[in-house]
Parts: structure tokens; C-alpha cells; sequence
């Protein structure tokens, strides 16, 4: 799958449409527009999977990551060991639960949208907005940028229903 960047160029280059490039072989006019639908429907079905994985990605990461790191403040801070050991091993816990905790928040940021349940809109917001915004797993309350309203906005795969 060549870069999107360079597809119209390329098309121009082989004289043929980017539907045929998609498809993989040249288009006689009347399955045209069904073969345009398919080709849609198989770009979007992609960059649902994407996103699946993606958040899928997101569990992996921060449940062994962030409970782990919790757990060892709380050895490290009750537990007898020299207190050099206790000072590294809570900084360690500490950098390391942020760091993965802004990660995922990366992840969730970037993989899908945010759907408003207001007016229904799905957008995707910066990534500030989402790490400040109060959330109950990944539901998030914002301000939807469509209707100004502020509500618990779930996460969704794809652009529209
Ligand atoms: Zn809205």
C-alpha cells in the first residue's frame, strides 16, 4: 500500500485512477462506482482494525504497567532495605507509572474518535483535552467542539456510524 502522499502522483505516473491502484487492476466504467464503494469500505474496515489494535495496544501497556508500579511504592516504602534503595526504587515506580500513563493516553488520543452524545459528532481532540479530561475508563468528559456541550463522551472506532 504506497503512502497516500504519493498516490495521486503515482496514478498520474501510470495513467490510471486511484481506485484502480487500490484494487489492483484497471476498472471498466460501469463497475466503477462499486468497486469505489468497496474500496471504501475495505479503507475503513482497515482503519477500524488499526484502531482496535491499537487500544487493544493500550491495555497491554498500562494494566501490568500501572498497578505494577503501585505495588512497588508500597514495597519499596514498607519494606526494610537501605534508604538509598527506597529512594530509587520509588523514583523509579513513580517516572515509570507516569510515563506509561501518559503513553496510553497517547494511544487512546490518537486511535478513533471521541463521539459526543449530545449531537453526536465524533472528533478526535488534542491531546491535552484528553489527558486533563476526567474519564471513567475510556469515556471521557469534554466539550464537544461541534455543539459546545460538555458531556461523558465515549470512545468509537470509526468517523460515522
Ligand atoms: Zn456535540
Amino acid at each position: 500500500m504506497p503512502d497516500s502522499g504519493i498516490m495521486l502522483e503515482l496514478c498520474d505516473f501510470l495513467k490510471i485512477s486511484v481506485n484502480e491502484l487500490l484494487s489492483g487492476e484497471m476498472i471498466m466504467a460501469e463497475s466503477y462506482d462499486k468497486r469505489a464503494e468497496e474500496n471504501l469500505l475495505a479503507m475503513r474496515r482497515e482503519m477500524e482494525e488499526k484502531n482496535r489494535q491499537m487500544l487493544r495496544m493500550e491495555y497491554w501497556v498500562a494494566l501490568p504497567a500501572i498497578p505494577g508500579g503501585i505495588v512497588l511504592v508500597f514495597v519499596a516504602a514498607f519494606a526494610p532495605m537501605p534508604a538509598w534503595l527506597r529512594a530509587l526504587l520509588i523514583v523509579f515506580a513513580l517516572v515509570m507509572i507516569f510515563t506509561v500513563a501518559f503513553m496510553a493516553v497517547g494511544i487512546e488520543q490518537k486511535a478513533g474518535y471521541y463521539a459526543c452524545q449530545s449531537c453526536g459528532h465524533r472528533y478526535v481532540p488534542t491531546y491535552w483535552q484528553t489527558n486533563l479530561a476526567p474519564h471513567a475508563g475510556r469515556t471521557r468528559y469534554m466539550k464537544c467542539p461541534a455543539c459546545g456541550k460538555r458531556t461523558w463522551q465515549k470512545k468509537v472506532l470509526t468517523k460515522e456510524d
